[in-house]
């Protein structure tokens, strides 16, 4: 999805949804892949030793900012399944 926001915006032409809908993918299999290793490394993935602990919390940045999981799927919902805006 990320090659092909990049794809369509490297042609000039709309990308607002690939964009989006690849920021929104690649955040939450980031979060995925840090919540995984924590649960691997049990209490340890909790110390700050391991640095787990720091890619967990730098994780929630693209959960975040610049704009939040939410956020995108508002703009999913009105842009691609054509619902009326819900805020
Ligand atoms: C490390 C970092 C760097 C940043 N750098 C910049 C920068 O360089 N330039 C810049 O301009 N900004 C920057 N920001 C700000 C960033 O863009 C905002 O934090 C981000 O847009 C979220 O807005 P907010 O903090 O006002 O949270 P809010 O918009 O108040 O969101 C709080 C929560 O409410 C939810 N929410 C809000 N509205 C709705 C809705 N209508 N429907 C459903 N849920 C909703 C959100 O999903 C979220 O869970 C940075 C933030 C961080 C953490």
């Amino acid at each position: 999805m990320v090659m092909k926001a990049a794809t369509l915006f490297d042609k000039g032409e709309e990308c607002g949804i690939e964009a989006n809908a690849g920021k929104y993918l690649a955040a939450e299999a980031a979060f995925e892949a840090c919540h995984t290793a924590m649960l691997t490394l049990g209490g340890m993935g909790y110390a700050q030793e391991y640095h787990v602990e720091r890619l967990m919390r730098e994780v929630m940045i693209p959960r975040t900012a610049p704009v939040s999981p939410h956020m995108i799927l508002n703009y999913l919902a009105e842009k691609v399944m054509d619902l009326p805006k819900s805020y």
